[in-house]
């Protein structure tokens, strides 16, 4: 079954870049909700902590699946994928 879940306050991060390949950061960017604990230390020296865009993100990719635009591709406990457009992917990250 897939894990959907889209509320905000669960999110810990999410990814936009590069679908497939190193998701390091090299080929997108991840951007942390303000309730991650900044001075965690599986937070990355000189992350973006944006609400807002996390917020905007969690909306386009709504719309991606509304529209038929984007699909789960991945789903797990901590983590759910879409896919769009030309290798292109929307990943959050739940709190833990
Ligand atoms: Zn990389």
């Amino acid at each position: 079954m897939e894990n959907l879940d889209l509320s905000f306050e669960n999110i810990k991060k999410v990814y936009v870049g590069r679908d497939s390949g190193c998701r390091c950061g090299c080929h997108g960017k991840y951007t942390y909700t303000s309730h991650t604990n900044p001075t965690n230390s599986t937070v990355l020296a000189g992350c973006i902590i944006n609400d807002r865009r996390v917020k905007s993100t969690i909306t386009r990719a709504k719309n991606l699946l509304e529209n038929g635009e984007g699909k789960i591709t991945d789903s797990m406990k901590s983590y759910v994928n879409i896919s769009y457009g030309n290798d292109r992917a929307i990943c959050f990250y739940y709190e833990n």
